[in-house]
């Protein structure tokens, strides 16, 4: 048999996502507070690329490629790396990662490496796993990489890594203002909104989800959806961010149907009725500021996905 000529990799293309909705209930004992979510992917990509290799190794380049660790801390290493351990593979893998989605911006970006990398190695080293086989290791590696294994949209309880699809027919458009400026960290968003809660003397009851955001996502009726939107991590985040005020004022200004922080911020996703609106709340946006990028996206989109099972020996290129 010939040696084959091209280097054997496998692509994957991951979704960032935004959380429609996001109660946040007590702390645990554990130290995570106990939610209730709907999570949504947005077409806003990254690519994991996983080739065979005697080293274990993690390259980043892209669009949002700064700050993103390249040693044992990178989570799509680090899912590799378990995927191989629990699974007995003795290879290792070299990834290349194409950044695309805001790091430390409230989209989960690092989990969907994660997902994308558990995905690329196991069509890689053809374990012949399901999803559904793939996800307690996905829970252990983050709350949200589950989600981003599957996509969609989907109601997250727990930490957020047990999920229930939910029925949504059709697609909602949405701008993104995205801070150019260093972004927000998950635990201190967190422990603010407990500060917060604290000094307000507030009652934290168990985290339910709405049903009226469920029902508006039946119709993806634009209005319905953007009157519902919620994330009880706003306030917290906009405390520590106050130019996120600003931003959520000049979009809905602009004639928004909905705006929301996007998890624990600083991305602001805005959410308009069609693709002309969408371009004109950008446009206006860029115009009026604060600064920052502005991104269009539509979702809900599948999550991680194989889209080339052989790459070529050349660079990749991402046209898709
Ligand atoms: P969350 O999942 O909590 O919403 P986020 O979207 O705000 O997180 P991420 O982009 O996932 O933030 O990054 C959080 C931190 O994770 C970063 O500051 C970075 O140091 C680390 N990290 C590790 N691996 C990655 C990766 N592959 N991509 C991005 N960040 C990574």
């Amino acid at each position: 048999m010939s040696q084959a000529v091209e280097s054997p990799g496998v692509t994957v293309r991951v979704p960032g996502k935004i959380n429609l909705e996001l109660v946040v209930g007590p702390l645990r004992e554990d130290g995570y507070h106990e939610l209730a979510t709907v999570f949504h992917t947005v077409g806003i990509y990254d690519h994991v690329i996983a080739t065979p290799s005697d080293t274990w190794s993690v390259q980043v380049s892209g669009q949002t490629a700064e700050g993103v660790p390249t040693g044992d801390d990178n989570l799509a290493l680090k899912a590799a790396k378990s995927l191989a351990r629990r699974y007995g593979v003795d290879e290792a893998a070299a990834l290349t990662i194409d950044k695309n989605i805001p790091v430390a911006g409230g989209m989960a970006g690092g989990s969907a490496d994660a997902a994308a990398a558990l995905v690329a190695c196991e069509a890689l080293w053809e374990l012949q796993l399901s999803r559904d086989e793939l996800e307690p290791l996905a829970a252990r590696l983050g709350s949200d990489v589950p989600f981003l294994l599957h996509g969609g949209t989907a109601v997250g309880s727990g930490r957020g890594e047990r999920l229930a699809p939910v029925l949504a027919r059709g697609e909602l458009h949405w701008v993104l203002w995205v801070s150019t400026d260093s972004g927000l960290s998950t635990p201190a968003v967190y422990a603010e909104c407990d500060r917060l809660r604290e000094a307000a003397g507030a009652d934290v009851p168990d985290p339910v989800p709405s049903g009226e955001l469920i029902a508006a996502l039946r119709t993806m009726d634009t209005a319905a959806v953007g009157a519902v939107l919620r994330n009880d991590l706003q306030e917290a985040a906009c405390s520590l961010y106050p130019v996120l005020e600003d931003v959520l004022e000049a979009g809905t200004s602009l004639g928004a149907r909905g705006a929301i922080v996007s998890g624990s911020g600083p991305t602001v996703a805005f959410l308009v009725g069609t693709q002309a609106a969408a371009i004109d709340l950008s446009v206006g946006l860029a115009a009026r500021g604060p600064a920052g990028d502005i991104r269009r996206a539509t979702g809900p989109v599948a999550g991680a996905q194989v889209v080339q099972s052989v790459a070529p020996a050349g660079p990749p290129s991402f046209t898709g």
